[in-house]
């Protein structure tokens, strides 16, 4: 094999300082609330309810959050372009309108155009921006946004119906802005608005978010397209050595609800309305809601209203009570990851972490 030499002008440590750099500024540590109709079209339920429950937080590299930017900063560049081509764009970049469509969804379209797109110069369009790579934009202009991004379709026909219900009157038109990374090439599409369609996305997602339990995963198979590459990958496909335990907080908690009227309650805390701040904090309360821990068989029997019995095969299949009595979710986490092979190695926490507040 013939030796490569390294360039010794390169330098390594600059690009290892500039990314981790932007991991910390560029990283937006506070989850998103609702179910946004960003990714209300996803094929995969479970995914959209795993996110929406916070089972787990991407965290994206440094590269990753900078190319984020990159997309964010386009914004302003299209803005611009669209407003010298003679379009009356409103309600752009930092000033978007909220679509809420209740029981936790909710939309933010890139902008609201008045008027001025030439076809059709008084017809009002919701308007949304994407980047694309090279790749992604000649599927693009070969198959139509529909077929090609049907998410970004989705995402534009929950944005025509959030514009109809909040200027009482139709829109029924959106315009799809693409533009190449790589070459600046503009590629635009007027979409028309499917209204039954849209119903149905938003229906889906209302009914996702505001599930009790776990829909079934999208396919059985641990290859599968969709699969492979998603996050949850090893929660919906790993063994019992490497499934994804879930975060600690309200929302996989067996406690939690999301309701129909918008509000996350506790159960265990008379079903009080639990504020976003707390809903983030790791709560001494928390119960590990039986659909995120699937290898841990339930000792019905054992379990009480407030803590519920498990069988934890980390832990040597010892029965452990998990909740009010019993141990916390974290002392159970922290033996897991200790690897105590059974329930005697769960060390108790201080009694400092033994507050609830919210
Ligand atoms: S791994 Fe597959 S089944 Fe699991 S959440 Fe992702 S897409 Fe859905
Ligand atoms: S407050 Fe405690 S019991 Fe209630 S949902 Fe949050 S973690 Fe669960």
């Amino acid at each position: 094999m013939a030796k490569v030499d390294i360039n010794p002008n390169i330098s390594i440590t600059l690009q290892r300082a500039v990314d981790e750099a932007a991991f910390w500024k560029l990283q937006d540590g506070r989850p998103r609330t609702y179910l946004g109709a960003s990714i209300i079209g996803h094929p995969c339920a479970r995914y959209l309810w795993l996110s929406f429950r916070w089972f787990g937080f991407e965290l994206f590299d440094g590269r990753m959050l900078r190319l984020f930017r990159r997309g964010k900063r386009e914004e302003e560049t299209i803005v611009e372009d669209l407003r010298d081509a003679g379009i009356v764009i409103e309600h752009v970049l930092d000033d978007q309108l909220t679509f809420d469509f209740g029981c936790h969804v909710i939309g933010h379209p890139d902008g609201f155009i008045k008027s001025g797109v030439p076809e059709t110069p008084k017809t009002e369009h919701i308007a949304e921006f994407k980047t694309h790579n090279d790749d992604s934009f000649h599927e693009l202009l070969k198959l139509g946004v529909k077929e090609a991004k049907p998410m970004h379709w989705a995402q534009m026909q929950c944005g025509m119906i959030g514009a109809t219900r909040l200027f009482g009157h139709q829109v029924n038109r959106a315009l799809y802005v693409a533009i190449n990374k790589n070459t600046d090439e503009y590629y635009f599409e007027r979409v028309r608005l499917d209204e039954g369609k849209a119903l149905e996305i938003i229906k889906r997602g209302q009914d996702i978010a505001t599930d009790d339990y776990i829909p079934l995963r999208l396919s059985s198979k641990p290859d599968w397209y969709q699969c492979k590459l998603c996050f949850f990958h090893d929660f919906c496909h790993g063994s019992i050595e490497n499934r994804t335990l879930p975060e600690i907080n309200c929302r996989t908690c067996c406690h939690f609800t999301a309701d129909k009227d918008g509000k996350c309650r506790c159960a265990l805390f008379d079903n009080a309305e639990i504020p976003a701040e707390a809903q983030l904090k790791e709560q001494y309360c928390h119960v590990f809601h039986p659909d995120m821990v699937p290898d841990w068989a339930q000792a019905t029997k054992l379990s009480t209203e407030t803590s519920m019995a498990y069988s934890i095969p980390q832990l040597g299949d010892d029965i452990v009570l998990n909740g009010a009595g019993g141990y916390s979710s974290r002392e159970i986490i922290d033996a897991i990851k200790g690897g105590a092979a059974s329930a005697a190695g769960i060390k108790r926490l201080s009694e400092e972490d033994n507050n609830i507040s919210f």
